[in-house]
């Protein structure tokens, strides 16, 4: 039986061991996929242990820096986005790959039927998670995309990263003054269930708001967004395609997901 894993910390809340077997009884697959709490500084001990004999692992927070540097090869997405969430053992050899954007974008397009081609993007937050979306984003053609941040200086480091590839504008929260197509939340603040510094101004009636957390109610960042007139959606279709394309880079079949958004949606509010 072919061994996986998700390693973090914390690790209890984790729901990707569920997704998995549920992927895996689509395709009769006989997999064992355990949750792997990993302590501060011994990410490498663990994932060196855990290779002797498993075939791919996840990697969540705040690991995914410490998997990136634990690979012998990467593929451009983990490269640009300077984070690794799924490695995968090939011939010997620790290939790491990013499957959050694709996620991310996989979600907004084919669950939610948004399109980004030619439309104002605006992604809130500068940390590994907007970092990870910015190149997948990028490549739905958008007409731009504009990152903001409570700390702007970490915004425009962040920028900077991706030129020559992508071009992105960044502002400070004040300067923001026109609505924006689509709004994707990729900071924590809704983590702590504290509100952005928004200003209304960024939405109007055509605009989606995409808040990358997820829970058993709308996030205060949905609240907000709904309140003044937006369409609104959680991160939890982005976990479960993110997960579809690890899948699909250890197994080489890609799941469906509709079904098993329900099924931890269904969960989720339990
Ligand atoms: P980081 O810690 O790397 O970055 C956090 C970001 O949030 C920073 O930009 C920070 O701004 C900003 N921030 C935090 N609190 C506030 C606040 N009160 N007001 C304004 N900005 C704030 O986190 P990640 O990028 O790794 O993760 C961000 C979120 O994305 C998490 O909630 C995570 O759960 C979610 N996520 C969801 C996934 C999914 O599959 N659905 C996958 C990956 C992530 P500053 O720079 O000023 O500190």
């Amino acid at each position: 039986m072919k061994q996986f894993a998700v390693f973090g910390n914390p690790i209890a809340h984790s729901k990707s061991p569920d997704i998995h077997r549920a992927f895996a009884e689509q395709f009769d697959i006989d997999l064992s996929y355990e949750k792997v709490l990993v302590s501060e500084g011994k990410f490498t001990a663990f994932a060196t242990g855990f290779f002797e004999r498993g075939a791919g692992a996840n990697v969540t927070v705040p690991f995914k820096e410490d998997a990136l540097r634990f690979t012998d090869k990467l593929s451009e997405d983990a490269k640009l986005a300077g984070a690794v969430n799924t490695l995968s053992r090939q011939r010997g050899v620790i290939v790491g790959d990013n499957t959050d954007g694709v996620g991310l974008v996989k979600d907004i397009r084919d669950n939610h039927a948004q399109t980004f081609t030619g439309k104002n993007v605006l992604i809130i937050g500068a940390g590994g998670a907007a970092r990870g979306v910015i190149l997948p984003i990028a490549r739905e053609n958008p007409q731009s995309i504009t990152l903001v941040n409570r700390t702007i200086t970490k915004a425009e480091q962040l920028a900077e990263q991706f030129l020559p590839h992508v071009a992105v504008t960044t502002s400070p929260f004040e300067k923001l003054e026109q609505p924006f197509d689509i709004i994707i939340n990729a900071t924590s603040a809704s983590l702590s269930g504290q509100q952005l510094p928004l200003t209304p101004v960024v939405i109007d009636a055509n605009t989606f708001a995409y808040d990358m957390m997820y829970g058993a109610e709308p996030t205060p960042f949905m609240q907000f967004a709904e309140k003044h007139g937006a369409t609104t959606a959680d991160g939890l279709g982005m976990l479960v395609e993110q997960a579809a394309k690890s899948f699909e880079i250890w197994h080489g079949v890609m799941p469906e997901t509709h079904g098993v958004i329900t099924e931890i949606r269904d969960k989720l509010v339990e």
